[in-house]
């Protein structure tokens, strides 16, 4: 506590001294003092592998210049008015940015005055450039610190379950770099030596070269039958790890199509993954668990379904705004005696629709004369806020079934409103039209969609990259059919097909039945981590299951 406090007054302090206009444009005065450049570590993979002062860095970044093998999740730390820039760099070909770009950038930056991170994946010193990039910093007189990251290698070792170096196997490690040329004449890799002088080898970048590392290595006297590991993605939901024999690892890794970024080991630690490897045997290990996020309860599932490895999607519901115009529905409101019927399709209809009433100095005694209908018990629970229970509900959740209902009590020549979103469903609208009612759609709410290039939940389903679905509420699967945007049943299990769905209750378990929802798991006591065992329980059975 006393040294950080000692810290933060050394901060203020250094800033009275070193007062920075943040405010000065690029083209300033020359007067303008010069910012200055953190280069920082983010770590291999996980978020939660970043240091304090690498953190600490970003939460008073004014821009931030970010790598493609840092994890996006870092940049919630950073000030939301910060400027942030990709500077690219997937494999080795399609930069966005090129390195003298990158350099120019920063200087440029630095020298308006910000305060800039340039925010890199594991260390930046390690096969990252960061030298380069200093040294332009240095030749620019620009202050700067460096500030370290947990490598891949040891990520990847310690992920995989391989301690890098063991008083029994081995007494040194020797980073390389995979990435040469292996036309080129001369090698800056000591072949003869490494092969058979150092003990653990691992290599970055050696997925593309791996045919020409593993021959260098053989040909130069190390024993073909040495354990290799290479690790994808190492310390997240994605890793993914091939074992095998240095003489045969190459055609195990095209088999497993391991792509980069990858890690290789080689070594006799390796063996030591069979009794070490913690990280990929956590019960719920590459489960990929969607959550549909309401309020603040999905972070306490997420985080505990992330402690037994799952890899959870949170998806945030929908905006939702009002219409562009209320024009529709006032029109409506003036004369809402003559509707037979008003019928709910969601929360959020009856929600803006009573905003808007009360707005007009209206009451629910505006219902007096019509009759209500309802979809779902989420929208009749609603109605029962503003003081109006539902006339009618059928079982089933969908638009269809109260038209079914309704058209079965005869509706010929009567008028019946639906207030709901801009763009909804077509059943309901149709089926009461064809049996003779005058319908009328007013719009109350507007489901904003998407951006533009954001994936769809529905195509996350249709790839199946979903294994589990968690409904903590019955909103929760209101949402979600919402976001999904299917109304009929049948098409609805199609898509799910395989899918794993876990409930917290026997109301939301209702909810999601009468949606035409299969429901899988449902613990006895409906509390977040008991919802968390009853998952991890029938994954574990599952897969039991499948090993007999
Ligand atoms: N400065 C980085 C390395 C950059 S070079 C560091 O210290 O980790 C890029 C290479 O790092 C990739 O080709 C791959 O070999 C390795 N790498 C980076 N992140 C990785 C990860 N999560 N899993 C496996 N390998 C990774």
């Amino acid at each position: 506590m006393e040294a950080e406090n000692r810290e933060n007054t050394r901060e203020e302090n250094s800033v009275t001294e070193n007062p920075v206009d943040i405010n000065s444009d690029k083209e300033g005065p020359a007067e303008t003092k010069s910012g200055k450049i953190y280069l920082v570590g983010a770590g291999p993979g996980d978020p939660s592998l970043i240091t304090l002062r690498g953190k600490a860095v970003l939460e008073k970044a004014e821009v931030v210049v970010y790598d493609y093998l840092a994890n996006k999740k870092l940049l919630k730390h950073v000030p939301k008015d910060a400027e942030f820039i990709y500077a690219g760099k997937k494999g080795h070909v399609k930069h966005t940015h090129t390195q003298e770009e990158i350099n120019q950038m920063l200087i440029d930056h630095a020298l308006a005055g910000r305060t800039v991170v340039r925010l890199k994946g594991g260390d930046p010193f390690i096969f990252g450039r960061g030298g380069e990039e200093i040294e332009e910093l240095v030749k620019a007189d620009i202050p700067f610190e460096v500030v370290p990251g947990v490598t891949a290698a040891t990520a990847a070792a310690t992920y995989a379950g391989i301690p890098i170096t063991h008083r029994k196997y081995t007494a040194s490690v020797t980073f390389l770099t995979g990435h040469e040329d292996p036309d080129k004449p001369t090698s800056n890799v000591a072949w003869d030596k490494i092969a058979t002088g150092a003990g653990t080898l691992v290599f970055y970048m050696g997925i593309k070269n791996l045919d020409h590392i593993v021959e260098k290595l053989i040909d130069n006297g190390r024993d073909p039958k040495t354990p290799v590991a290479v690790v994808r993605w190492a310390s997240t939901p994605r890793q993914r790890t091939v074992v095998g024999p240095l003489e045969k690892i190459s055609s195990y890794v095209k088999k497993a199509r391991i792509k980069p970024p990858a890690i290789v080991l080689v070594g006799d630690v390796v063996r030591l993954r069979k009794k070490i490897n913690w990280y990929e045997n956590r019960s719920l290990f590459g489960k990929r668990i969607l959550i549909t996020r309401t309020r603040d309860q999905a972070s306490e599932l997420v985080a505990q379904l992330e402690e037994l490895g799952a890899d959870c999607r949170e998806w945030a519901t929908i905006a939702i705004k009002p219409p562009e115009s209320w024009d529709e529905l006032d029109r409506e409101l003036k004369h809402l005696k003559q509707y037979k019927w008003v019928l709910f399709t969601s929360t959020n209809g009856v929600k803006f629709f009573f905003s808007r009433l009360f707005e007009l100095g209206m009451d629910s005694r505006a219902f007096k004369t019509s009759r209500i209908g309802a979809v779902g018990t989420a929208t009749a629970d609603e109605l029962i806020k503003f003081g109006i229970k539902a006339d009618l509900l059928p079982k089933k959740f969908t638009g269809e079934a109260l038209a079914k209902k309704l058209a079965a009590k005869g509706v010929k020549g009567d008028k019946i409103l639906i207030p709901r979103a801009v763009a909804g469903g077509e059943a309901l609208p149709e089926t009461l039209s064809k049996a003779g009612a005058q319908v009328t759609i007013v719009p109350v709410y507007r489901n904003m969609r998407p951006k533009e290039g954001e994936k769809s939940l529905r195509m996350e389903f249709e790839k199946k990259n979903i294994d589990i679905v968690t409904f903590t509420s019955s909103s929760t699967v209101t949402n979600f059919l919402h976001m999904i945007g299917i109304e009929d049943p049948d098409e609805l299990k199609k898509l799910l097909d395989g899918v794993t769905i876990a409930s917290i209750g026997p109301i939301t378990t209702k909810t999601a039945e009468q949606s035409g929802l299969k429901v899988h798991i449902q613990p006895k006591a409906h509390t977040i981590p008991a919802l968390v065992e009853s998952i991890e329980a029938y994954v574990i059975q599952e897969g039991s299951e499948a090993a007999e």
